[in-house]
């Protein structure tokens, strides 16, 4: 099958590469130059566990092009799948504006009967608008998919191998049947439904994930009053199979670019049809409110938090990804150093992105070479992001190096058994500190 992806961001280039490793001819295009340019040398502008390894392999096998010219890469192929960004708004509400603008070209360049696929996460209804759109600009037919996307940063390319199911969101059976093709080789589920449903899928399910998460954080703060632990409730409750154990790891509330992004969209798109959605409105308000714990548990230890050295460890939204985008470590940094704080920051992979995207407002920030380095004379250390390093450290060699013994740990990343017999100040989420 001959596929062009649209969009090499996290979703197209993971989805472009393994399409191609599924044995299909794919070309991904982006209009960013540099980042065609830096594919073109066998090179991946992201961190995604394994995806180098199987891009190189398959350009090598001539089954994967990469190009900044979407006119020549959308003639006479099967499938053309939309993978563009959709920011959220100030109203946010998802911007669709690179989605249009790559719908128009594609209408513009297109021949043959292609299948045109919005793997986007779109509000309900954009497909539709994208098809009016496409149709007001060319004759030439195509049948039109929804197909959104369920991968996870840090495991796409195992994600996209091994999907739980695919979506197939369409009125056509030719390309319900093309679509089929495409994932023969996968061993998952089919939900085939109407376009809407399909774009509702998305919304609900990344809804439905951020309401477990909020959901834990509170039981957690809870748990804190009430000296339960819960990582203990968590493991109990998630034997019942009508609950499930995943998704209820409390923490300091999630971040990245789909779940605040998406269960805003969510609300908005509510709205627009008069229906207010309280329960999700709360699951963003408790997320919101969840990072800051850990600003009120280091006053809770120091009071004035001014002239305090804070090392942070963990800069990604989660581990194994170098995507920053609404990570809590901005608001978090932005808050120690609006309070006086001198931070010391450390990532393993994210350090270049958050700087850049942190930007001017960085004075106050030392950004160090490693997690001691970090900590190296800090009054607290505070793990944002669970990168396995974090919880492997030597907690002697750590003691050696900080000013104050005093761990915030905002992911339960190490065992408390650990820290029993150390004299450091250790609080965690939803479990009992060790002061
Ligand atoms: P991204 O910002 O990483 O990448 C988008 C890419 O599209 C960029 O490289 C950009 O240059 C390119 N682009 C924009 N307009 C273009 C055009 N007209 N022609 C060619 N290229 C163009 O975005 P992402 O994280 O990959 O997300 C893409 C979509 O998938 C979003 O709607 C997102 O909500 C959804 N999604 C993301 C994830 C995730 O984990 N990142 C998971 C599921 C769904």
């Amino acid at each position: 099958m001959k596929i062009t992806v649209v969009g090499t961001g996290y979703v197209g280039l993971v989805s472009g590469v393994c399409y191609a490793e599924l044995g299909h001819s794919v070309i991904c295009v982006d209009k960013d130059p540099m980042k065609v340019a830096t594919l073109q040398n066998g090179e991946i502008p992201i961190y995604e566990p394994g995806l180098q390894e199987l891009s190189v392999r398959n350009s090598e096998l001539g089954r994967l092009r990469f190009t900044a010219s979407l006119g020549d890469a959308v003639k006479g192929v099967d499938l053309i799948v939309i993978a563009v960004g959709t920011p959220p708004l100030p109203s946010g509400e998802a911007n669709l504006a690179y989605i249009e603008l790559a719908a128009q070209e594609i209408a513009d360049a297109m021949e043959g009967h292609p299948v045109v696929a919005i793997k986007s996460t779109v509000p309900v209804g954009t497909n539709e608008k994208v098809r009016d759109l496409i149709r007001a600009r060319t004759d030439c037919p195509f049948d039109s998919v929804s197909l959104p996307e369920f991968l996870r940063e840090g495991s796409a390319v195992s994600d996209t191998m091994n999907p739980d199911r695919i979506v197939i969101g369409t009125e056509s059976p030719r390309a319900e049947a093309l679509l089929r093709e495409l994932h023969a080789r996968l061993d998952c589920a089919f939900a085939v439904t109407d376009i809407r449903s399909a774009e509702m899928i998305k919304y609900a399910s990344n809804a439905f994930l951020a309401t477990k998460i909020s959901f834990i954080n509170e039981i957690a703060n809870i748990c804190e009053k009430v000296g339960a632990d819960v990582t203990r409730v968590a493991e109990g409750m998630g034997y019942d199979k009508r609950i499930g154990a995943s998704f209820l790891k409390a923490g300091i509330g999630y971040g990245g670019s789909c779940f605040p992004k998406d269960t805003q969209a969510l609300i908005q798109i509510a709205g627009h049809v008069d229906y207010e959605f309280k329960l999700l409105r709360s699951v963003v308000e408790v997320n919101q409110d969840q990072r800051f714990n850990v600003i009120r548990k280091l006053e809770a230890i120091f009071g004035e938090l001014r002239g305090r050295t804070i090392a942070v460890w963990g800069l990604a939204f989660k581990p194994e990804t170098d995507d920053v985008r609404e990570a809590p470590a901005q608001e978090i940094i932005g808050e120690l150093l609006a309070r006086g704080v001198e931070v010391r920051a450390y990532d393993p992979i994210a350090m270049d992105n958050f700087r850049s995207t942190f930007g001017s407002g960085d004075g106050g920030v030392t950004w160090c070479e490693s997690a001691l380095d970090a900590a190296t004379d800090s009054d607290a250390v505070c793990l944002l992001t669970e990168w396995k390093e974090f919880g492997q450290m030597d907690l002697q060699q750590l003691r050696g190096v900080v000013r104050e013994p005093v761990l915030i740990d905002g992911r339960n990343a190490f065992d408390e058994a650990d820290l029993q017999d150390t004299d450091f100040i250790y609080y965690s989420v939803g479990r009992p500190s060790l002061a």
